[in-house]
């Protein structure tokens, strides 16, 4: 056999098409241009400049003054699988607020771990209310309660205010998934009081998947390195400490990644140089366009999208007062193939729709409107392409009421 053709497969050249599922969306230019730049030792003064940069510029992005402000090296679940590994150790008692895929994903992870694992949960298409998470915490002395913020699969924001107070008064650490929600709606991790945060770059912040933006409370740092150095008597890897057999993630430990982006600059990975330049850059283009700017954006989106879809005469999945505002689901009329309509969007308008998961499988689209993404026009297309779409596939639907209810709802404060 002769060898492959280098040539074969051709320079990458993907479609242009318009990502309005519930992410990844397309990224801003300015993210993509960011990650051309040169590359630079980790340890170069310039590079260990920029981490600090990005310290400094994510600290607004999350609401919150913590020191333990930085990047994950990896998509969004690796800060979450990062976060859960350091936080707990095996037989810990774990509440997760449970309300959709996310929350099972922590629960996967923390099965992992050997957590003792506590939920509370609200069926899909709702939230927990806060009382109940006060009951199980006081029933079942969780060290740590874990949530997500906005769960992309039913498209529902947990409320959020109270959360860590809550927890604190029960000696209790918090986590909190935010991937699908930073830089969309407001994460006010102070103002929540809880103790870790995550997120990603491909949904609201505009930027490619791959980093992962996290942010630590000092109580949750000082946890997390106490149980690493002295309680399970582990120290780095480059230290022979012969105190007993390590245990969590290597690549995930909190307390080696906090070392590395600390001025004491200990080696624990490469830093994703590329990555780094594109969540620097996420960052300032969302605080370059003003967070309260973004966040009315991101509303106006969602409200655009909404009253589109009702125009159209379909019903919109979820609690109303709970709906995120970056994406919107939607039932799939009765009668209707869900994918052959996916299909159509994306082979004749190259416009992606998201499905669904679970219990939702087959019942409803997902259409977000996210970071660069949540814009007026995007939304319309989007919207007059639907119902194209879904006339081809037999659906007796009103044409061209669409978009301009999307209009007048977008212009409505
Ligand atoms: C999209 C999303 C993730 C995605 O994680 P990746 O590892 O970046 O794929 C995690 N959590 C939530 C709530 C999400 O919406």
């Amino acid at each position: 056999m002769s060898e492959l053709d280098p040539l074969l497969f051709g320079e990458i050249d993907p479609p242009q098409r318009l990502l309005m599922g519930p992410g990844p969306i397309n990224a801003h230019p300015r993210v993509l241009r960011a990650m051309s730049a040169d590359l630079l030792g980790q340890f170069d003064p310039e590079m260990t400049g920029f981490m600090n940069q990005v310290m400094a510029l994510y600290r607004p992005v999350f609401g919150t003054e913590n020191k333990w402000t930085m990047l994950v090296d990896g998509t969004a679940r690796s800060a979450i699988e990062a976060s859960l590994v350091s936080l707990v150790t095996p037989g810990d008692t774990v509440l997760v607020v449970n309300f959709g895929r996310f929350g099972l994903l922590l629960i996967e992870i923390l099965q992992r771990i050997g957590a003792k694992i506590e939920t509370v949960e609200a069926p899909w298409g709702e939230t927990v209310p806060m009382e109940a998470i006060a009951e199980a915490l006081a029933r079942t002395g969780a060290k740590v309660v874990a949530t997500v913020h906005g769960d992309t699969s039913t498209t529902m924001a947990q409320p959020l205010e109270g959360l860590g107070e809550l927890c604190r008064a029960a000696g209790a650490y918090s986590y909190v998934d935010a991937t699908a929600t930073i830089g969309g709606m407001e994460i006010a991790a102070d103002r929540w009081g809880v103790d870790v945060v995550t997120g990603g770059l491909q949904k609201c912040l505009g930027g490619p998947s791959g980093s992962a933006p996290i942010t630590i409370s000092d109580r949750a740092a000082e946890l997390i390195f106490s149980r690493r150095h002295v309680e399970k008597g582990i120290v780095r890897d480059d230290i022979a400490d012969g105190q007993g057999p390590r245990i969590g993630s290597n690549y995930f430990d909190l307390a080696m990644i906090m070392d590395y982006w600390s001025e004491k600059r200990l080696n624990h990975h490469t830093e994703a140089t590329s990555m780094l330049y594109a969540a620097r850059e996420c960052a300032r283009v969302a605080l370059g366009e003003g967070l309260q700017t973004r966040f009315t954006r991101h509303a106006e989106a969602g409200r655009a999208m909404t009253a589109g879809l009702r125009a159209m005469g379909l019903t919109v999945f979820g609690a109303d007062a709970t709906r995120m505002t970056n994406v919107t689901g939607v039932y799939i009329p009765d009668g209707v193939d869900g994918e052959a309509v996916r299909t159509a969007m994306r082979t004749q308008f190259e416009i992606e729709i998201g499905t669904a998961f679970g219990p939702l499988a087959g019942r409803i689209w997902r259409l977000g409107a996210m970071g660069y993404n949540a814009q007026k026009h995007k939304v319309l297309i989007t919207l007059g392409a639907l119902e194209v779409c879904l006339r081809m596939q037999g659906f007796a639907l009103p044409l061209g009421e669409a978009v301009p209810a999307a209009m007048q709802a977008w212009d409505a404060a």
